[in-house]
């Protein structure tokens, strides 16, 4: 297939369970600075989707090609290698750590090897932490247990693991499910921030909050891609209607 100018871009991709197709030749397009939400009714294939594309399910069919290079059958490091980053709905961080130390681990060269943290705190990480705690509005947090937290910090936590590795593609399920409104509106101010220079793609149901964030939104159904555009252009087709906003 050709090369394209998009950071993401999703041909034809296809993946049954038992014959059941999950994902039904989606293609799907996503450009840098892009914050791209997806939205669709429960089983519409969203998380599937996701799962594929960070290498965590295999598909049957299609492409998956990240900056021009294909990512199917490529194992989940080598995906996250290559520049893509992945928050699923429960946050894994580490409680019993400080925000610092969570961020530090998350630094590359760190990242599971524990017993290194001591000599990878070096400047470099610690600029590194610096800034992506002020790009996830926990500066001043960086010495609490991360077990302290609030359930919204913690959020913001994980995706601030996620940017240590400088993602240029992130893509998080649900993100701001439990959260207070104070801070819904403030992960709506990070996810804006984040996606500059980077794609974000976003699954949510809140439909206050996709008209807040999107760019553009692409509504899923069957596995299948039923409409996609602007917020008002979605919301007023009468087949997005039918099967999933007149519910
Ligand atoms: P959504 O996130 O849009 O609610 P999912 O992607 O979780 O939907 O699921 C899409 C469909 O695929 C559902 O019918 C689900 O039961 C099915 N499915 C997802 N993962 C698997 C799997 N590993 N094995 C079998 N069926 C699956
Ligand atoms: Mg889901």
């Amino acid at each position: 297939m050709s090369n394209t100018d998009f950071m993401l871009a999703v041909e034809d991709l296809t993946v049954s369970f038992d014959g059941f197709k999950a994902i039904d030749k989606l293609t799907l397009y996503v450009d840098r600075d892009e914050l791209r939400v997806i939205i669709g009714p429960n089983g519409a294939g969203k998380t599937t989707l996701l799962d594929l594309v960070c290498g965590k399910t295999r598909a049957t069919g299609g492409s998956i090609k990240f900056v021009n290079r294909e990512m199917t059958g490529l194992p989940e490091y080598q995906i996250v290698r290559a520049g893509i980053g992945r928050k699923f709905q429960t946050p894994s961080i580490y409680e019993n750590l400080s925000v610092f130390q969570n961020l530090a681990v998350s630094f590359p060269r760190g990242r599971g090897v524990f017993g290194a943290l001591a000599f990878k705190t070096d400047a470099t990480v610690r600029q590194r932490v610096a800034d992506v705690a002020a790009e996830i509005g926990l500066s001043d947090a960086l010495e609490r247990e991360a077990a302290q937290l609030s359930h919204g910090q913690k959020q913001w936590l994980e995706i601030g693991m996620l940017l240590m590795q400088e993602p240029q593609l992130l893509m998080l399920d649900e993100p701001i499910a439990g959260m207070s409104v104070r801070e819904r509106e403030q992960t709506a101010e990070l996810l804006k921030r984040i996606s500059r220079g980077r794609a974000v793609i976003v699954i949510e149901h809140d439909m206050d909050f996709v008209r807040e964030i999107a760019d553009k939104v692409t509504v899923m159904h069957q596995g299948k891609i039923l409409a996609e555009g602007s917020m008002d252009h979605v919301q007023n087709d009468p087949r997005v209607i039918d099967v999933y906003l007149g519910h």
